[in-house]
């Protein structure tokens, strides 16, 4: 907040580079089944690796990136690298399971972004039905009518939706019955102090009541203990994110993450059966 205006003006054009230069990548945190401690899925999360500031998260720079409208290439990147290295997972039999991906409000509510996903998955080889979108429930909330637009086409292609940081937007139950939505992810303000605060406990219960009601599965973010993990197992929440199983990973871990498990099992290609 204190940052001056030439500082945001310098590191609006180091992020300019940093996209030409390849200094982003992503890494991958598990998404884990509470019942099975079966890991069900990934989330893609970027990084920018600034050469002189290390990495900077993307809680600093994404509302740059939205701000300066750079956001459009940042997005369009980690669609496309997280498509190609699900589908090369596939390929070797690593992962035949969903790739989630953060999407801002900007680019989601735009009329053409249905039609970039299905390019991106054109290009990479990914079957839809392997991709999963994640929009906050705040951008949806901001732009329903383009979103609602753009979801219901994404899930009539077989792409999976998610509502990113439940609860602590302003969505009615009138509002979320009308999105086409396939999971609920409640956000880590309310799962970190389930054990300590009577009442995030209560809203946590309500929401996985809520999820189950609405037929969406349900996603607990920010799991940081074996406690926070017996709670939800206790209440029914169906899967899982956070430190407790594993940090966000570099490719490379993640391999190794799910090799060790030995959760996955080679499986056909489905576009090739
Ligand atoms: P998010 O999508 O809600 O992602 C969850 C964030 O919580 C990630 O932070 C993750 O590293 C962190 N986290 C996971 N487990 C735990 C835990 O047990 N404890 C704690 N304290 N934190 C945990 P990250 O990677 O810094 O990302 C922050 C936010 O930036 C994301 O929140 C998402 O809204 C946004 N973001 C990340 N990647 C992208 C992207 O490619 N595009 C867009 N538009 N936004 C992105
Ligand atoms: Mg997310
Ligand atoms: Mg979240
Ligand atoms: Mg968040």
């Amino acid at each position: 907040m204190n940052r001056s205006y030439n500082q945001l003006v310098s590191l609006e054009g180091d992020l300019r580079e940093a996209i030409s230069k390849d200094q982003l990548s992503l890494h991958y945190q598990p998404k884990v089944d509470v019942e099975s401690g079966y890991i069900n899925g990934l989330e893609a999360l970027v990084r920018w690796k600034h050469p002189a500031k290390g990495v900077i998260s993307p809680n600093e720079f994404i509302p740059l990136a939205e701000e300066t409208g750079l956001i459009t290439r940042i997005d369009e990147w980690v669609l496309y690298e997280a498509c190609r290295q699900n589908q090369e997972w596939i390929e070797l039999g690593y992962a035949p399971e969903r790739i989630a991906v953060n999407v801002s409000a900007s680019e989601i509510q735009k009329d053409d972004f249905a039609y970039k996903v299905q390019r991106i998955l054109a290009i990479t080889g990914l079957a839809p039905e392997y991709l999963e979108i994640e929009v906050t429930e705040n951008s949806v909330m901001q732009h329903t009518e383009d979103c609602i637009r753009t979801m219901q086409y994404l899930k009539s292609m077989g792409v999976s939706l998610a509502i990113d940081d439940f609860g602590t937007g302003y969505s009615s139950l009138s509002y979320l019955r009308q999105f086409p939505i396939h999971y609920l992810k409640i956000d880590q303000t309310f799962t970190k102090d389930v054990l300590t605060d009577p009442s995030d406990a209560e809203i946590v219960k309500a929401m996985i009541r809520l999820a189950d009601a609405f037929k969406l599965g349900v996603v607990a973010e920010g799991v940081e203990s074996e406690e926070v993990l017996a709670f939800l197992k206790e209440n029914q929440c169906q899967f899982y994110q956070g430190y407790y199983f594993s940090r966000p990973l570099p490719p490379e871990e993640i391999v190794h993450l799910l090799t060790k498990q030995s959760v996955y099992k080679p499986k056909e290609n489905p576009r090739s059966s």
